[in-house]
């Protein structure tokens, strides 16, 4: 399904090729998957007209949709997409609740807006693929501790099961990035990952400090979102937002930069959200010279630096890859970030790691959605043995 998706039309010998099956595997699977209508067979006349017609095989796409919503501070963004995994409908709505209840009640409605600006039931739409910063528990479709609504909890599987069904995933943010970026890797001449083992890590720098790593396992690949954010800086120093003092986003987190360029005290409770516009000024003035702001910065870079060195003294070096709102004052930033690193025996013997910049994070988490949840919904689907009846479709 994913090579169909990926190159688009394939004849029975290209899928072969694409995915290394055997011929009698690509017709066995190929007549299965055509038997409950997840691909639809066209057949193309030859050029020359003569001969018999090519076969290629498409995933149909209107056999079931696939929802995402993406949490971040200040909005929730819905998208659309079909069984091709193309993208059909966007939009976002800006976010207020800080109640659990107001906030399940939003996103329902946000939802049915979904399904009903494309026409379609919510039956058609078999997978729910949340993600939010923070602390997530996947398996129990929980987010345990959120930038949005702090310790409150929120179960996803309770609270949207009415309608959705067991078709809800929740996952942190950085780690969709982090298998955005593994699976990117894959595809690549000039891979970082060579030998098909491995591990990178994808290190989200914004409001608050998100981390995911991705690595080989014996039957493919595994991600993962250590709590890298809260992890521990100082000891009983800087306030965190989490409530904890100390934490390494009480150094970096955007509130954490605002107050240290301000000489704010750093047990000051941190600011609910700080505009772009607020840290762009910081860093403009970082940028003519103004010491504090500059330091701002540096101590920020120093957490990070100190944070990932010890990432390396526990699992080796693997590539870092650095997204998020924060990218924009990466200039500021590296110095610390350097600094840090090479405060730490790991770095200075095993060598600094290679460093990416990634601008555009909101690419990267909308691809990780869509790698995970569209091989979820193709075991279920195939599993189900059945599509969506034609009568789920509105029209
Ligand atoms: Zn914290």
């Amino acid at each position: 399904m994913s090579a169909l998706r990926h190159h688009g039309n394939l004849s029975h010998t290209e899928i072969s090729s694409f995915t290394g099956l055997a011929s009698g595997t690509v017709s066995a699977i190929t007549a299965e998957l055509e038997k409950s209508r997840l691909i639809l067979r066209t057949e193309q006349q030859s050029a020359q007209g003569r001969g018999r017609p090519r076969v290629l095989f498409t995933p149909n796409a209107a056999c079931a949709y696939l929802a995402v919503v993406i949490i971040s501070s200040d909005a929730i963004q819905y998208s659309l997409a079909d069984y091709n995994g193309k993208l059909i409908d966007r939009f976002s709505e800006r976010r207020q609740e800080t109640q659990r209840g107001d906030f399940v009640a939003a996103i329902n409605t946000g939802l049915a807006r979904l399904a009903s600006r494309s026409r379609i039931t919510h039956e058609a739409i078999r997978h729910l693929s949340i993600s939010s910063k923070g602390l997530v528990d996947p398996a129990g479709g929980r987010l345990v501790w959120s930038p949005v609504l702090g310790d409150e909890q929120v179960d996803f599987h309770d609270d949207l099961a009415e309608v959705w069904q067991n078709r809800v995933a929740v996952n942190n943010e950085t780690l969709l990035v982090a298998e955005a970026l593994w699976m990117r890797q894959q595809t690549k001449p000039d891979s970082l990952l060579t030998g098909g083992k491995g591990m990178l890590a994808a290190l989200s720098l914004g409001h608050s400090i998100g981390l995911g790593i991705a690595r080989s396992t014996a039957s493919g690949f595994e991600v993962v979102a250590p709590n890298f954010g809260h992890m521990l800086h100082m000891p009983g120093a800087a306030l965190c937002r989490c409530g904890s003092r100390g934490c390494i986003e009480a150094y970096c987190g955007f509130y954490a930069i605002l107050r240290t360029a301000f000489e704010v005290p750093p047990d000051t409770i941190p600011a609910k959200f700080v505009p772009l516009a607020e840290l762009d000024k910081i860093a403009s003035n970082a940028r003519h010279g103004n010491r504090m702001a500059a330091f701002a910065f540096r101590q920020a870079g120093l957490a990070l630096g100190n944070g990932l060195a010890r990432l390396f003294s526990l699992h080796d070096h693997m590539p870092v890859f650095v997204t998020g709102p924060g990218t924009r004052y990466y200039d500021l930033l590296q110095g610390g970030i350097l600094e840090g690193l090479l405060q730490s025996q790991a770095v200075r013997f095993g060598g600094l790691p290679a460093i990416h910049v990634e601008l555009n994070e909101p690419e990267l988490v909308f691809e990780g959605h869509m790698g995970l949840a569209l091989s979820r919904m193709d075991e279920d689907m195939v599993s189900a043995g059945m599509t969506t009846p034609p009568s789920a479709q509105a029209g």
